[in-house]
């Protein structure tokens, strides 16, 4: 199982492989941290800070800077 977070314009969340969803952050950082969490409790593997960016408006670069 592996823990990745869902960007999306104004949310992120922490998604698992196992179905598990954390709660929707308007922080990146916080969802990282989720997904970490959720790693450590269950031992499923988290993607170090991998975002998978699902757009919803193309015109926002702004959130784009990696951890
Ligand atoms: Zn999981």
């Amino acid at each position: 199982m592996q823990v990745h977070v869902e960007a999306t314009e104004l949310r992120k969340r922490a998604v698992c492989d196992c179905g598990w969803r954390g709660k929707r952050r308007w922080l990146r950082g916080v969802a990282v941290v989720d997904a970490h969490l959720h790693a450590a409790e269950t031992s499923h593997l988290p993607l170090g800070a991998r975002v998978d960016e699902v757009a919803e408006h193309q015109s926002f670069k702004g959130g784009s800077r990696r951890l």
